[in-house]
């Protein structure tokens, strides 16, 4: 055990600490007596009943049950880690759910997190030798399966939120039913918010259901009386409305969304003083992509709930606080009735977040949020007529409207070639696997019998998306592996890496520009930010000076160490071609994985997909804004009022055909710059062009 990371404690402050100890303690006792006041609590030795008879149970149970916290201490408590020797994993869909869980579960035992209670997640392993209970995205437990395909050092894994059948969990069904198949001795817990576990039970082979009755207080549930055509609009009426009344109460705003810094997620949790309401609003408003101020947009809900004295706690959620996190002490819900779905063509290959309405099951979870540790209300901003009539009951499984190929290179990695003959709880749409067949194909990651390639062992290695992983192999040819992972590590922290304050944008802007000179395009500034970043002994201090997000490059930093070791363990030796200026070769690497995401240069300044047609921008925020190539490559696709393209450099045609040969044909990039087409011409255009075949067709029965 002497490999867990060692306690910083400041030996010296042995007062300070005697004090400190004494009110831990206290802590503690309170902790311990809180789980007991948990619905869970009472059917503790039922439940160990029931999963000693049983070695697959579906456990069912409203939020806040203690059914993601407990469980799996009392797994351990009777001896399922076999005093150190076995491990229990516990899968979250969200990054968010699995750190603060963890968290919470190494307070309630009285350890330190990462010590026996750990968690997982894609660039960020904090767990040590000695972790037993081990929470974890679902996406990393499907990783795990590449390094251990029985899961032999688990002796439970708990498959949580169940319901919210994520592409990763509605994959690891699949998988661990094989496995608990192959390993008798494991046992598999599918646990659900929703009461509807018929389903499980009939896939998991009528596997026995285990409820834990609900404790859910009354919520009144109010409705708009007419449809609302915008609901940031519907605030503002109500904001109108509250300074008519004339008392604003302070509000303490917390967002939780899945990319906010961990330091600020666990503001939810904090003890909120006597006296002030929590108010939760799921939505997705308080995502950081979108255009909306969460401020300005939840000040508006100010007279919502009746005013009360004093201020009021608003937690801005977006639907991780639907079931994965239980936030105590909600009296009021607020819901606009919508949320972010990832939505796919797989006809064009596009993904894309969608605001979407949301399922009545969905409305159920968020109004019960206001339930739990006292009567609740819940402001639904649409009709009682739309709550019947036009929700759907359930949301549309991730896996029937997601791009597969990330899915599809990992179960091949995992020999798994029968894709038709998989064990999917709900099948995938047969053209969304052939697309991913058809992409996998075209990166050179399986061959044209569908068989994984070298190209797709190594990329299969990366937690990434297909191409950006390779991309990261790609850079072996090129020469510039150094500066690709850099690259991908800036692409990957999922956070903004500029920031622009108010009353400096001029500096702001200027400052941004410099790492654009030449017009060297978005991926090669980004690299520029790093490395200049580096040059100044990675200092805060710059950071400041140059309108960069210390934070950002930080956790940038620490995924380039990781994909720097990844890279080892695939045989790619760190190689620089920048250091000899040659930056094209590190254009043409990310060419190598993103020749799909070809634009060119249309006559009225919008762009258009080489082989998709559609019509696509430049980002205002791209540093090839100002000056717009005639060809151009993009990371992604952004949808706000436009389709924009995010990340953008400058490609050369050619290298279109020289890269990607099975993709591109000489007309595709020869072909005069395309007439101006009439508006009406442009969608069965779209239609024809986008079931295009490509050159070299694989044969695609063989891949079944
Ligand atoms: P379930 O998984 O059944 O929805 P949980 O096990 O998540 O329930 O929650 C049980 C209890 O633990 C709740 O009272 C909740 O408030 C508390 N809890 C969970 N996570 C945290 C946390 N990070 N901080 C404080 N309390 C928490
Ligand atoms: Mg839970």
């Amino acid at each position: 055990a002497g490999t867990a990371p060692a306690d910083d404690d400041d030996t010296a402050a042995a007062a300070a600490a005697d004090e400190y100890h004494a009110e831990a303690m206290d802590a503690k006792a309170t902790l311990q007596d809180e789980r007991k006041t948990l619905p869970v609590y009472k059917l503790k030795d039922d439940l160990l009943k029931a999963i000693d008879e049983h070695q697959v149970l579906i456990v069912v149970g409203e939020t806040g049950s203690g059914k993601t916290t407990q469980i799996p201490q009392y797994l351990h408590e009777v001896g399922y880690t076999a005093g150190g020797r076995k491990k229990v994993a516990c899968t979250q869909p969200r990054r968010v759910a699995a750190m603060s869980v963890a968290a919470r579960v190494a307070e309630e035992m009285g350890v330190k997190l990462g010590h026996e209670v750990g968690y997982s997640i894609r660039f960020e392993d904090c767990t040590s030798e000695k972790t037993v209970i081990k929470y974890m995205t679902d996406g990393m437990l499907l990783r795990e399966f590449l390094g251990e395909p029985d899961l032999g050092s688990y002796s439970v894994v708990v498959v949580d939120e169940a319901h919210e059948r994520t592409l990763a969990t509605d994959i690891l069904f699949g998988l661990v039913k094989d496995i608990a198949r192959l390993r008798p001795d494991m046992k598999l817990l599918i646990s659900s918010a929703t009461l509807n576990a018929d389903k499980f039970s009939d896939f998991f082979d009528a596997a026995p259901v285990f409820r834990i009755p609900g404790r859910r207080f009354e919520v009144g549930i109010h409705y708009t009386v007419a449809p609302e055509a915008d609901y940031i609009d519907a605030t503002w009426d109500t904001e109108a409305a509250a300074a008519a009344n004339g008392k604003v109460t302070e509000l303490v705003i917390c967002p939780i969304y899945a990319n906010l810094p961990a330091e600020l997620q666990a503001k939810i949790f904090e003890p909120t003083p006597t006296g002030v309401l929590k108010v939760v609003l799921a939505t997705n408003i308080a995502d950081a992509e979108t255009p909306y101020n969460p401020r300005t947009a939840m000040e508006s809900f100010l007279v919502a709930p009746p005013a009360p004295a004093g201020a009021r706690k608003v937690v801005l959620a977006t639907n991780i606080a639907e079931t994965s996190l239980t936030i105590d002490g909600i009296k009021y819900v607020v819901d606009p009735g919508f949320c972010k779905v990832k939505s796919y063509n797989p006809r064009t290959g596009m993904e894309s977040l969608v605001v979407a309405p949301v399922s009545r099951a969905s409305a159920e979870q968020r109004a019960g949020r206001s339930g739990r540790t006292g009567p609740g209300e819940c402001f639904r901003l649409y009709t009682e007529y739309n709550f019947v009539s036009d929700l759907d009951d359930d949301a549309v499984p991730e896996i029937q409207r997601s791009n597969l190929a990330s899915v599809v290179l990992a179960l091949k990695a995992l020999g798994i070639n029968d894709l038709v003959g998989f064990d999917f709880m709900d099948p995938p749409p047969a053209e969304s696997l052939l697309r991913a067949l058809e992409e996998l194909f075209a990166l050179g990651a399986l061959n044209s019998r569908g068989e994984l390639t070298k190209t797709g062992r190594r990329m299969a290695e990366f937690p990434l998306d297909p191409m950006l992983s390779k991309a990261i192999v790609a850079s072996e040819r090129y020469g510039c592996s150094e500066e690709v992972i850099t690259i991908a590590a800036m692409l990957s922290t999922g956070n903004a890496v500029f920031y622009r304050p108010r009353d400096k944008r001029v500096h702001a802007d200027a400052a941004r520009r410099a790492f654009h000179a030449g017009n060297a395009g978005d991926h090669v500034a980004l690299l520029n930010v790093y490395n200049a970043w580096a040059e100044s002994g990675y200092s805060p201090q710059w950071c400041r000076e140059s309108f960069v997000q210390h934070r950002t490059m930080r956790r940038a930093r620490d995924v380039r160490d990781q994909l720097g070791a990844l890279l080892e363990r695939v045989e790619i030796a760190p190689c620089s071609s920048a250091g000899g200026g040659d930056l094209d070769a590190v254009r043409k690497a990310v060419t190598a994985g993103y020749f799909r995401h070809a634009a060119r240069l249309q006559r009225d300044g919008s762009y258009r997909a080489v082989k998709s047609r559609q019509t696509v921008f430049v980002h205002p925020s791209s540093g090839v804004a100002q000056a717009p190539p005639r060809w151009a490559l993009y990371h992604e696709l952004v949808l706000t009022t436009k389709e924009y393209m995010r990340q953008v450099t400058e490609l050369k045609p050619e290298w279109l055909v020289e890269i990607a040969p099975h993709y591109y044909e000489r007309k595709d990039v020869d072909e005069p710059e395309p007439k101006k087409k009439t508006a009406a011409a442009t969608p069965q255009e779209q239609t024809t062009a986008g079931s295009t075949p490509t050159k070299q067709t694989p044969n695609l029965n063989s891949f079944f």
